[in-house]
């Protein structure tokens, strides 16, 4: 059974992506006894470069949570590997069930990331990250000028296309039945030169381990790379578990946070894309140093209090 269930530990956090090592960081500085324990499946695990991070524009994802692990351990928080489901609520402390027993926290963040769910398309996972990818300002640049593919997942899937109009005049849009474009999209499309492809998407055409084009219709259309819209889904099973609130939105039922990262479950907290499906590796960065210090803040104010009852039972 792990030491810290008789003396709490200050946070754990769950999610040592991004998110959770730059809070882990913060609050190992902050000299907070902080555990990080982490799954091991960051969601740009497929990438092999990651790009439009300040300071590490193309090093490997995986390299990037190396370092952070290592210097987050350099300020005494221990990191554990293993998948966290279950945690709950004892008196004002969280009590996180881990591969090592139960750890008892004063503080829980959640920093576990959100799954993308790919269309069900032939080849579609095995690219993902190289010839299929999701994200302009991520992956725009290494193809433009290129022919860039746009599958469609959905109506929304236009206003991607439009978007990665600005790195290359040659876009294909392949509207893949989900994703008709009608009307003023149409025309949209039209007139900044954007071809449409209309027709049911098959699969992908691959030579070796590189994408070549899309099958449609029984014909290929040639493409360097193709950009598509997983459907976005938080693994949020923990905060829910604890009974954190939701809001629905078009993307689904996401966890409701302020804008220190605090749910709706006191002493829980939550960071990074399982909050925010916005959340890039920089924003992810900002955000786990913003909520850090927050909850740093957080538990100085209960060590006031815990003081001052100290005092009035003396
Ligand atoms: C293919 C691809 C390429 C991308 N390229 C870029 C790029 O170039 N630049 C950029 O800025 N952004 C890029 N992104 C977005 C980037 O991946 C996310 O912004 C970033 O990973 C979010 O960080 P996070 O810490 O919130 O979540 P994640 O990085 O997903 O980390 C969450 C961590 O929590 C762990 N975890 C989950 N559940 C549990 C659990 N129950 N118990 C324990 N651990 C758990 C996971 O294993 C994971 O390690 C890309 C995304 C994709 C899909």
């Amino acid at each position: 059974m792990e030491d810290h269930v008789q003396e709490p530990t200050d946070v754990v956090i769950v999610g040592g992506g991004p998110a959770g090592l730059s809070a882990a960081l913060s609050l190992g500085r902050a000299r907070r006894r902080v555990v990080v324990i982490d799954s091991g499946e960051p969601r740009n695990r497929t990438a092999a470069h990651m790009h439009g991070v300040l300071g590490h524009d193309g090093l490997s994802p995986l390299a990037l949570l190396d370092r952070g692990r290592a210097e987050a351990a350099g300020y005494g928080v221990r990191m554990l590997r293993g998948e966290v489901s279950s945690a709950r609520i004892v008196d004002d402390t969280i009590e996180v069930d881990t591969t090592e027993g139960a750890i008892r926290t004063r503080r829980l963040l959640v920093a576990t990331g959100l799954e993308d769910v790919l269309p069900d398309l032939p080849g579609f996972r095995e690219q993902w990250g190289s010839g299929v990818v999701v994200c302009p300002y991520c992956d725009g640049w290494e193809h433009r000028d290129d022919v860039i593919g746009v599958v469609a997942t959905s109506p929304g899937s236009i206003h991607q296309a439009q978007l990665l109009r600005q790195w290359s005049e040659r876009v294909v849009y392949f509207e893949n039945v989900v994703g008709k474009a009608s009307g003023d999209d149409r025309d949209r499309l039209v007139r900044r030169g954007i071809r449409i492809e209309s027709g049911a998407v098959t699969g992908l055409r691959v030579d070796g381990d590189r994408l070549t084009g899309v099958e449609v219709d029984g014909r290929v259309i040639e493409v360097g790379v193709v950009f598509t819209g997983p459907t976005m889904r938080p693994r949020d099973g923990l905060l829910r578990s604890l009974g954190a609130s939701t809001t629905a939105s078009d993307l689904g039922d996401w966890v409701d946070v302020d804008g220190d990262g605090r749910t709706s479950v006191p002493g829980v907290w939550a960071v990074g894309n399982v909050v925010n499906v916005r959340a890039n590796v920089s924003v992810s960065l900002g955000l786990g140093s913003l909520v850090a210090g927050a909850i740093n803040a957080d538990l100085v104010d209960d060590d006031i209090e815990q003081l001052a009852a100290q005092v009035v039972s003396a």
